[in-house]
């Protein structure tokens, strides 16, 4: 990288994504990037954490047609509204012109419910909880940036139905608790809002937006989850017959997420070395670099390949760099693309029985190698120093104020609820709503657009 991450952050985070190895931003589609095998992997352990998520929580995996016809995606109003003019069309099969357009799915709520309306037919078919980790494409207008805004994302949609509201809201409380447990594993400490009614997703009867703050003190949204209500099931016609024979609507909800959750990794952890990766997520989470004296190569060798040995059985993702290139090459290569705990071996570790130990944020120690067990609270030591590192970085960032004054990062105020004052605030300050937190704390005073009494706390901050 040329410039600190300090410097200029976003120009660092470009050129950190391909330094790293995650991806390569050459192929002649905007917004269309390649995922290069080592970003690739984590972007599968990052799959393998959420479908745990959905295994633990009774979701079941689908996988539905790219393609979608455009009478469906005119069912729902708001939601064309909000996609309409992102969306890419195929028009043609060869010379062929179709009959009636497809269009690539932008989010999959239209395919899923014109099946969801075949699947559902009583009581006892519900809840339906599904999900899929797609592709999507969005016609992104603005600069696009690797995982953060692309054309082409890399997706993951759950997607259920209820019986009713309630049902309905238990769901949304159960995908915080996941979003919760998901974020924490990947050592990104977040910041959860129902999002104003003029900012919600298409369609939706509310949402909650899942955000973190970056080191540009802009926020990168990295989930959401969103409360249907009946808003899909009414014009898809997904209905289920109760108890007594009659029929209703069911209530429906999902929960968002993309590969932004790489880009809030890459942008908190990284430093002017490179990228940090949670050990949860890490292909790598140790890798062994002996430091080799001429004609004492023979000794450190055995130690590294018993050690490797050692680590693996215990269930850790070793690598035993063993290139023909120097140690200190060696240490740049994997700081950059943020191995957390390498262990050196050289001749004087081998007399000791010990190895030497150093983390990706730079705590180094030497440690027995009878005692190699400790490796596992080493990773566990890494993950809470980058969260907390991360965590302390945001809370001094988050600034409640009675009255509306510009600061860096994000700024809560006192509303009364209103979204003509909500508005005349986001322009005052040149600011977007993230929305009221959620859960939300009391809040006491007056509103900081109009002077009247506030019923909630708003949270305003520049976004990617
Ligand atoms: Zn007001």
């Amino acid at each position: 990288m040329d410039v600190t991450k300090d410097q200029d952050f976003d120009e660092w985070y470009n050129q950190v994504v391909e330094a790293a190895d995650l991806c390569d931003k050459r192929y002649p589609v905007k917004g269309m990037n390649i995922w290069k095998p080592y970003g690739w992997e984590i972007a599968r352990a990052i799959d393998a954490l959420i479908r745990e998520e959905m295994r633990r929580t009774g979701h079941q995996e689908v996988n539905f047609p790219l393609l979608v016809p455009e009478s469906l995606f005119q069912k729902e109003v708001d939601h064309i509204k909000g996609f309409g003019s992102e969306v890419f069309w195929v028009t043609h099969a060869g010379d062929h012109e179709l009959d009636e357009r497809l269009l690539l799915r932008p989010t999959s709520e239209t395919a899923l419910y014109t099946v969801f309306a075949l699947w559902i037919r009583s009581h006892a078919d519900l809840p339906l909880k599904t999900f899929q980790i797609v592709n999507t494409f969005r016609y992104e207008t603005k600069m696009t940036k690797a995982f953060i805004r692309v054309r082409e994302i890399h997706f993951f949609e759950a997607h259920t139905c209820h019986r009713d509201y309630e049902e309905a809201e238990d769901q949304v409380r159960e995908d915080v608790d996941i979003a919760r447990s998901f974020f924490d594993t990947l050592c990104l400490p977040f910041l959860m809002h129902r999002r104003p009614d003029w900012d919600k997703f298409a369609g939706a009867h509310y949402s909650i937006g899942v955000d973190v703050l970056m080191p540009s003190l802009k926020v990168l949204q990295v989930a959401s989850i969103h409360q249907y209500r009946e808003n899909f099931s009414r014009p898809f016609d997904i209905t289920y017959e109760d108890e007594e024979g009659n029929h209703h609507h069911v209530h429906q909800t999902t929960y968002g997420m993309s590969e932004r959750v790489l880009g809030g990794i890459v942008g908190l952890h990284g430093n002017d070395h490179g990228i940090a990766l949670p050990s949860a997520i890490a292909p790598i989470q140790v890798v062994i670099i002996p430091i080799l004296f001429r004609g004492k190569e023979g000794p450190v060798e055995e130690a590294c390949q018993e050690v490797e040995r050692a680590l693996t059985e215990r269930g850790l993702r070793v690598h035993l760099d063993s290139r023909d290139k120097t140690p200190g090459n060696k240490f740049y290569d994997w700081e950059l693309r943020g191995i957390p705990v390498r262990i050196e071996i050289g001749p004087r570790d081998v007399e000791k029985g010990a190895v030497t130990l150093v983390t990706r944020d730079g705590e180094k120690k030497q440690i027995s190698r009878d005692h190699l067990g400790q490796i596992d609270d080493e990773l566990a030591a890494f993950d809470r120093r980058i969260t907390t590192r991360a965590q302390q970085f945001r809370d001094q960032h988050v600034h409640s104020l009675s009255t509306l004054e510009k600061r860096e990062g994000i700024i809560r105020v006192p509303w009364c609820g209103r979204e003509e004052c909500g508005l005349e605030m986001e322009e005052e300050v040149d600011m977007s709503s993230l929305g009221i937190p959620y859960p939300e704390p009391a809040v006491e005073g007056t509103c900081a657009a109009c002077g009247e009494r506030a019923r909630h706390w708003l949270s305003l901050a520049k976004s990617y």
